[in-house]
This record gives structure tokens, C-alpha cells and sequence, in this order.
């Protein structure tokens, strides 16, 4: 009764300790691909999967009503045709914003570089600008410079018209603004119209804290945006640029501002409410003159039909302003780094747990294949982190995406492979002892007699095993062939294979050994075990465990295994016959003097 409580704890043990050796490697999996994901990931490699991230999100931001306080007149191809020249005249320039200026609105953003005369007209376009304090022009000042009107600089109404473009080509920032001397600070057009609007609401922007990074402005908070803020990794953050919001659903994000023809201005036929008390923005809009921009809501599918014109990025710009600045909402916000990696570290652990879970699961397994259900749980599991991101960014929290989804996959595929390592290795590996069972023996044999011209076999069987049972128990027994096949390892070289052939049998593959040898190596196989010096009161030939071997070399080729197996059961039989405790070599089964 004691012996087979015992064996029932040792065999708990062994599974004990399986499973925990499984689970901490399973963990090291774990942690080793997270870190790996977390080191691609600061590397910039998995930047673009964010940008798609932010982009889909983006897309399918709620529809929102058009925004009341902007208008665009913009310049479209027919306008150009209407008004039969491009550049426009300074004359028609001035007439257009004259005519705008009666509707008057709260401010005016002439998204035009007009840094040259265009005759006729200055005149009356110098003279418009003067009655106009509200009217801003823009300047290029970053990269590829554009100079603004000499007369709008002098009278301080110049603004900055550069879209700040993300590696892929798309515009997700706006630059606020850029310092351009020691105390010189310029400002971009979407920003300085809309503090415009809100100085009317008397909202002045107050610097909180020494650094000049964070921005009071009515009801919001402007951070800086840094080089590793939300998915980005290393970009140009130079100046001060913050993330944009565009809201305005799949269209495209125009239809979010009330727009109209410059030339339903000149023709006196765009009712009065249309720009009054409103910001105006005037740009082009016409392909033929390349104003526009890759946004989020170009799909990899769009073409170019589907870019944005600047005029309407600043549009969007100075809108998410005016929310932010007066009802509190529209800006992005993002987690500090190390929030970053315990987010991807969380769904890491996730992923890790749940392939494990089902990889365990012997009840799932009966009826999906194992790949398949981690496949199902990997995408199940997507589409969570997918949901959670834009949940989050409807929140206005732009967080990694593509990251946790790259930690996911490769967690999934390593554990699958790692729980076919684990099934292929219980399939080969003898459990009690650790060395290779009869299966693998007998693959390996095969193998190495189809490849090799000349392979050994060594054949051992423990003496007077049974009486040792019979006087120190099972358990006992079971611990002692352990230490057998663990002293046999040691006795044989790297590249020989050591089997558990049976009960107490153990087999040893030489491959490429010539005979002499291969006794050579069965006499230390023996002589390490009998070294051991286990006590064995039942043997009638020594104190201690002992081993008898029968050794035997056989031509490569087409021998068949089952017959060197054979020879070496006979060198084996010779040695019990022999008096046990020693090594028979028979060579049945090559050329001799090979
Ligand atoms: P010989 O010197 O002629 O080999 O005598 P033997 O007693 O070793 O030979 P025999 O083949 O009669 O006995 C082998 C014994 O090995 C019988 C069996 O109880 C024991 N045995 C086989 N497998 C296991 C095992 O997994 N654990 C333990 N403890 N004993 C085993
Ligand atoms: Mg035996
Ligand atoms: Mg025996």
C-alpha cells in the first residue's frame, strides 16, 4: 500500500515539475518577444502600423455638424477660368477682399503667397490690406521659403502657411509655431486665427509653468507635441506643433465647413450671412494648382482625388482650437512612455495566456486543431486591442495599436510552436529517465544506418534487476534507472544517442564507430556505472548495480536495423552467459578488418 502511495507522489512530483519547467520557459517566451516587440517598436519599425491606426481611427470618427464659425472660399478649377488668370490681378485680388470685407466677417485668412506684385492693382490691393487689421496672409518659412507680401509683413498681419508633413506624407500635426529669432516668435495661420475669434470671446492664451511648453487657452491645455509622443518614434518635433483631430467622418473632412466660390463673392451672389461674424479662410482648391495633402483619409485605396487642400487643414486646425479653447474637447492627449510599454507588456501577458489557456484546454482540442484555436483566439484578440485604441481615441488618447498587435501575433505563433516542441519532445523522450524512448531509438537507427557506412550499437541490460526491486521497492528501482541512464550519458560521446530500449534495457547508437571502439566506449558505459557503486544486496555477482553490454558493428546501407538489434541482443545474451558485469563483442554484421 505504502509502495503505491509513493509511486502515486513521485509520479505527482514528476508532473509537478513538468508543468512548472513548462510554464517558467513558457514565460521567458513571453518575455523575451515582448521585449523584442518593445525594441522594435522604439526603433520606429512599427511606426507606419500606428499611422494606420491613427488614420482608421480617424475615419471613423463620428460626423459632426458643420462647424458655423468657418467658412472657406475657395479658388476652384472653374473659378480660375472665370476669372481667366492665375495668379489673379492685384486689382481683382483687392476687389475680392473688398467685397469680402463687407460681409464682415471676424477675421480673414488669405491662404495665398502673394509675395510679388501682379499688375495692375497694387495700389488698391496696398490700400485694402491697410483698411483690413483682421486680414492675415501667410509666409513659408521652413524648408523651402516663400517670402510674405512686403506690405501685409510691415503691417505685422503675416501668419505661417507650413503643413508639417509625417514620414509617410501625411499631415496629423499642426504647427502652432516656430521661434524665429531670440523673442521672435511666429505663428501659424490656423493658430493665429483662431486666436483671433477668441479674443473676441476675450480668450488670451497665459504660459503655465516656466517652460513655454504648456499653453493655457480658455478651457484647454496645449502640450507640446515631443519626437516620441503617441505611435510617432523619433520624428522632427521642431517648433511647436500639436496633433490634429480632424473629425468630420469617412467623406473627407470638407463638408465640416460651410464652402463657397470666391467668384459667388465677385458676383455679388452669396447671401450676407454666409461669412458674417465668421472666420473666412480663401485658398485654392484646384488640382491644377497642387495645393493639397495626403491626410488621414487617404486610404491605401484612394487617389489623389481624395487629398486634402491646405486651406481646408487649416480650417480643421483652427476648429480644434476653438473647441478646445471654448467647450474643453478636441485635443489629443498621450501616455508617457513607460505607460506606453505597460500597456504593450499588459496585452502581451494577455495574448501569452490565452493561447496557453487554450493550447491546454484537452476539452477545446478534442474538437478545433490546436493551430486554429490560437488562431481564432489571436484574432479575437486583435480586435479587442483594435476596439480598446478607438475606444480610447474617441476619448481623445492616441495609444499604441500596432505594437500590441505585433506582440500578440508573434506571442501566438511562439506558442504554438513552443507546444509543438514540448508535444515532440514528450513523444521521443523516455519520461522516467530523460534519454530518447524505443520510438526515437528506433528512427535514429534507421537514419544512421540509410546515412553511415559503419555504425555500433551497444546494448546494456542492468543485472539482477528484479531481485533489486524485490528488496528496495519500485520507487527505488525507478530511481536507479535514472542514475543508470544519466551515467551512461556521461560515459559516451556527444555524438553517440542513448535510448531507453526497455524495462532495464538501454541502447546506445555509435554512429560512423569502428568495432574496436565501440567496445572501448561499452567497457567505460559499464565500468561508470559499476563506479556509481549503488548498493544491490539481491546481485549474486557484486555489491553494487551493475551492467552487462553487448556490443556489435554492423555495415551501413541496407542492413536492416531489426537485425543489428538482433546482434547485439546475442552479444548481450553471451555477456549474462559470460557471468554478467561485462562486455561482448560480436561482429555479425560487418566486413572484418573494416
Ligand atoms: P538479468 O541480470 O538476467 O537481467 O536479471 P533481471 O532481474 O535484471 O532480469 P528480468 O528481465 O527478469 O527483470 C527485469 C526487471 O526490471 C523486471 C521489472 O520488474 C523491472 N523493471 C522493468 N521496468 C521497470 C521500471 O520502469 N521500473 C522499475 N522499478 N523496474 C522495472
Ligand atoms: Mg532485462
Ligand atoms: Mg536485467
Amino acid at each position: 500500500m505504502q509502495v503505491i502511495f509513493h509511486s502515486i507522489k513521485a509520479s505527482l512530483c514528476r508532473c509537478q515539475s513538468k508543468f512548472s519547467q513548462q510554464s517558467s520557459s513558457g514565460i521567458a517566451v513571453t518575455l523575451g518577444i515582448t521585449g523584442a516587440v518593445m525594441a522594435i517598436n522604439s526603433l520606429g519599425w512599427l511606426q507606419l502600423l500606428e499611422f494606420q491606426a491613427f488614420d482608421l481611427f480617424t475615419r471613423h470618427q463620428p460626423a459632426i455638424e458643420q462647424d458655423g464659425r468657418i467658412a472657406v472660399l475657395e479658388v476652384a478649377e472653374k473659378d480660375i477660368s472665370a476669372l481667366g488668370r492665375w495668379p489673379t490681378s492685384d486689382e481683382q485680388l483687392a476687389e475680392l477682399l473688398e467685397k469680402i470685407h463687407d460681409y464682415q466677417p471676424r477675421a480673414i485668412g488669405l491662404d495665398l503667397y502673394r509675395d510679388v506684385e501682379v499688375p495692375p492693382g497694387l495700389t488698391r490691393l496696398t490700400a485694402a490690406y491697410n483698411a483690413m487689421p483682421t486680414l492675415i496672409g501667410v509666409e513659408k518659412a521652413v524648408g523651402q521659403t516663400v517670402p510674405p507680401s512686403p506690405v501685409l509683413e510691415s503691417l505685422g498681419q503675416v501668419a505661417l502657411a507650413d503643413l508639417v508633413l509625417d514620414p509617410d506624407n501625411r499631415v496629423r500635426r499642426s504647427l502652432i509655431s516656430i521661434q524665429s529669432g531670440p523673442d521672435e516668435l511666429k505663428l501659424g495661420l490656423s493658430t493665429t486665427l483662431a486666436l483671433h475669434f477668441l479674443a473676441g470671446e476675450g480668450i488670451e492664451p497665459e504660459i503655465v509653468g516656466d517652460a513655454s511648453e504648456t499653453v493655457r487657452l480658455g478651457k484647454a491645455t496645449f502640450e507640446a507635441l515631443g519626437d516620441r509622443s503617441g505611435g510617432y518614434q523619433g520624428i522632427d518635433s521642431g517648433g511647436y506643433q500639436v496633433l490634429m483631430n480632424y473629425r468630420g467622418g469617412k467623406a473627407g473632412g470638407r463638408e465640416v465647413f460651410p464652402t463657397y466660390s470666391v467668384m459667388e463673392v465677385l458676383n455679388g451672389t452669396l447671401p450676407k450671412e454666409a461669412l458674417a461674424d465668421r472666420i473666412v479662410f480663401v485658398g485654392v482648391t484646384a488640382p491644377s494648382l497642387n495645393d493639397d495633402f495626403l491626410t488621414p483619409y487617404n486610404t491605401s485605396f484612394s487617389n489623389s482625388r481624395h487629398n486634402m487642400p491646405g486651406v481646408f487643414i487649416h480650417a480643421h486646425f483652427t476648429r480644434q482650437m476653438l473647441m478646445a479653447a471654448l467647450e474643453g474637447e478636441g485635443l489629443m492627449g498621450y501616455w508617457s512612455e513607460p505607460w506606453e510599454y505597460v500597456w504593450i507588456g499588459l496585452w502581451a501577458i494577455a495574448a501569452a495566456g490565452v493561447s496557453w489557456r487554450l493550447l491546454q484546454s484537452s476539452h477545446l482540442r478534442k474538437h478545433i486543431p490546436p493551430g486554429w484555436l490560437v488562431f481564432g483566439g489571436t484574432i479575437t484578440l486583435g480586435g479587442v486591442i483594435v476596439l480598446s485604441g478607438y475606444g480610447l481615441f474617441f476619448l481623445g488618447w492616441w495609444v499604441p495599436v500596432g505594437a500590441p498587435l505585433v506582440a500578440t501575433m508573434a506571442l501566438s505563433v511562439a506558442m504554438v510552436a513552443y507546444q509543438n516542441q514540448v508535444l515532440e519532445r514528450l513523444a521521443l523522450v523516455d519520461e522516467l529517465t530523460q534519454v530518447a524512448n524505443r520510438r526515437q531509438f528506433d528512427r535514429v537507427l534507421l537514419q544512421k544506418l540509410q546515412q553511415q557506412k559503419q555504425v555500433s550499437l551497444i546494448l546494456c541490460d542492468i543485472d539482477y534487476f528484479k531481485p533489486y526491486n524485490d528488496t528496495y521497492g519500485h520507487q527505488v528501482g525507478d530511481a536507479c534507472l535514472t542514475q543508470v541512464a544519466k551515467a551512461i550519458r556521461q560515459a559516451i560521446r556527444r555524438a553517440d544517442i542513448v535510448a531507453r530500449y526497455g524495462g532495464e534495457e538501454f541502447a546506445v547508437i555509435l554512429p560512423n564507430t569502428h568495432p574496436e571502439l565501440a567496445e572501448e566506449i561499452g567497457e567505460r558505459v559499464r565500468a561508470k556505472v559499476e563506479s556509481l557503486g549503488l548498493e544491490h544486496r539481491g546481485s549474486q555477482i557484486s555489491p553494487y548495480v551493475t551492467l552487462s553490454c553487448g556490443v556489435t558493428t554492423v555495415n551501413g546501407g541496407k542492413f536492416p536495423s531489426e537485425q543489428a538489434v538482433l546482434e547485439a541482443d546475442k552479444a548481450l545474451y553471451q555477456a549474462k552467459h559470460q557471468g554478467r558485469n561485462c562486455v561482448v563483442l560480436r561482429l555479425g554484421g560487418c566486413d572484418a578488418g573494416e
